[in-house]
């Protein structure tokens, strides 16, 4: 794949400013049709995308469908149903300091954007902020990852059915466009990464006072209480924790359990993964050989017991669901944010200890999950540990919501979207006060 030169680069980004400059973009129905737009062209490039992120990712059909196709055609029909009341001005009261007048708040496109796309969720991840740019009304330049580059030329075939580029266009790269296409004064950024290069991003677009949102990851832990319901658990480990071999920003880390329960837990746990994710490629594919040999260099250098996996197959890029026990905070295994099939095991013997360790430890990540009976001990300890989002007795999917926020606190990120928070992340809100 060739990447654009910087002066073919900013003369997409002047194109954008002359076009944003224009207000087509102010104009709901025209936001409307390009959403409609988006999604006939994500439809005619179906076939085209099972078989990209297959060869990408090993990513099946019915992941394609739910987690990736899917889940952007869900928030173009929320976007589509709900974008008449979003961008609605709000008449506010006045008080009486200000009266006689009248106040509103309307909400304003940033102008042009720029969103940077991550490869774990390549085509979910780059086209679900593209659809809140569109709904605030602004123009937008996409780079996917090049790190999946057949799933980002079937992208770059959807944009460029769907849309002229002086309005939304695709420019692919990598670390070198990003740095180029990151010094231009965008009036908005979008990023998906991990929190190395979200520095990166917010320190250029300090240059600009750009604004940034910011999804990053880190290590969300998975706790299990004495009374959690154990097979819950083994079935909420395996979907989170296996599915896309563990590249998913949002998946559980680490499973942290209660001393009482644990080795019940993983003979169900090491049994089960015995019965359905045998083989080394069992689940899925790592995006590249680098990332098997960095998993294969954290698990050598871990002082935990293996229970089961650790085989890895670096050619094929494949690695066995694998589980560690008696894993301390100091491991190699708790360094990093782990983004593979690797389970490191930890215990507490008391929720107080619990709570002091994670925000010691990986404070604020991205998800945090607890499993227990009880669901006021559950939120007790959720309402204890700041994190993104949070579950009782279950993973990931409350990502599959428009009606929540999704995005992390601290070092997990800044700023959320998803429905009516991808429309209010892409537009500035402006008070209005008229007078007469
Ligand atoms: P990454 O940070 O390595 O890369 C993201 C993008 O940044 C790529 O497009 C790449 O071209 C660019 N880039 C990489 N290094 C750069 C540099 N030094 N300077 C400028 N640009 C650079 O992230 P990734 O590997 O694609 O994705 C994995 C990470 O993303 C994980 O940390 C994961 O938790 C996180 N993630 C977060 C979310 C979320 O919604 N919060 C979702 C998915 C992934």
């Amino acid at each position: 794949m060739s990447y654009p030169t910087p002066e073919s680069i900013d003369a997409i980004f002047a194109r954008q400013r002359a076009f944003f400059a224009s207000r087509q973009t102010l104009d709901i129905r025209f936001r409307k049709l390009n959403l409609e737009r988006l999604k006939a062209a994500l439809v005619d490039h179906s076939e085209a995308l099972y078989k990209a992120l297959y060869d990408d990712l090993g990513k099946s059909r019915e992941h394609v469908d739910m987690a990736e196709i899917g889940e952007v055609i869900h928030e173009i029909d929320f976007a589509l149903a709900h974008l008449d009341e979003w961008a609605a001005p709000k008449e506010v009261p006045t008080p009486d300091l200000i009266a006689p007048s009248r106040c509103y708040v309307t909400q304003e496109p940033f102008g042009v954007t720029y969103i940077i796309g991550p490869f774990n969720y390549p085509l979910n991840l780059t086209l679900t902020p593209l659809i809140g740019a569109i709904v605030g009304g602004n123009t937008c330049i996409v780079k996917p990852s090049e790190t999946t580059p057949r799933t980002s030329a079937v992208i770059e075939a959807i944009i460029t059915q769907a849309f002229p580029p002086d309005y939304i266009a695709v420019v692919q790269g990598g670390r070198e466009e990003n740095t180029h296409l990151l010094s231009l004064a965008f009036d908005f950024i979008f990023f998906t990464g991990s929190p190395n290069v979200g520095k990166v991003v917010m320190q250029a677009a300090a240059v600009h006072l750009t604004p940034v949102v910011l999804e990053l990851g880190g290590k969300c832990p998975l706790l299990v209480l004495p009374d959690a319901d154990l097979d819950q658990v083994v079935e909420q480990v395996m979907f989170g924790k296996f599915m896309n071999s563990g590249q998913t920003c949002i998946a559980p880390d680490y499973l942290y359990a209660h001393t009482s329960v644990k080795d019940a837990l993983l003979a169900r746990l090491v049994e089960k993964i015995r019965q359905v994710l045998p083989e080394v490629g069992s689940t899925g594919k790592l995006v590249t050989s680098q990332q098997v040999a960095r998993l294969q260099g954290l698990l050598a250098s871990s002082a935990g017991k293996i229970l089961v996996g650790g085989q890895a197959d670096t050619e094929q890029r494949l690695f066995s669901a694998t589980v560690v026990d008696r894993v301390q905070w100091d491991d190699a295994l708790m360094a990093e944010e782990l983004f593979g099939p690797i389970l490191p095991v930890l215990t507490f013997d008391s929720t107080e200890n619990a709570v002091d360790e994670i925000n010691r430890y990986h404070p604020k990540p991205l998800a945090l999950y607890v499993f227990s009976r009880n669901t006021q001990a559950a939120t007790a300890i959720i309402d204890q540990v700041q994190s993104g989002d949070a579950q009782v007795n279950g993973v990931m999917v409350h990502a599959f919501s428009p009606y929540l926020p999704f995005g992390g606190v601290g070092a997990s990120g800044m700023g959320e979207y998803h429905g009516h928070y991808s429309f209010l992340a892409f537009t500035h809100k402006k008070s209005v006060r008229i007078v007469g």
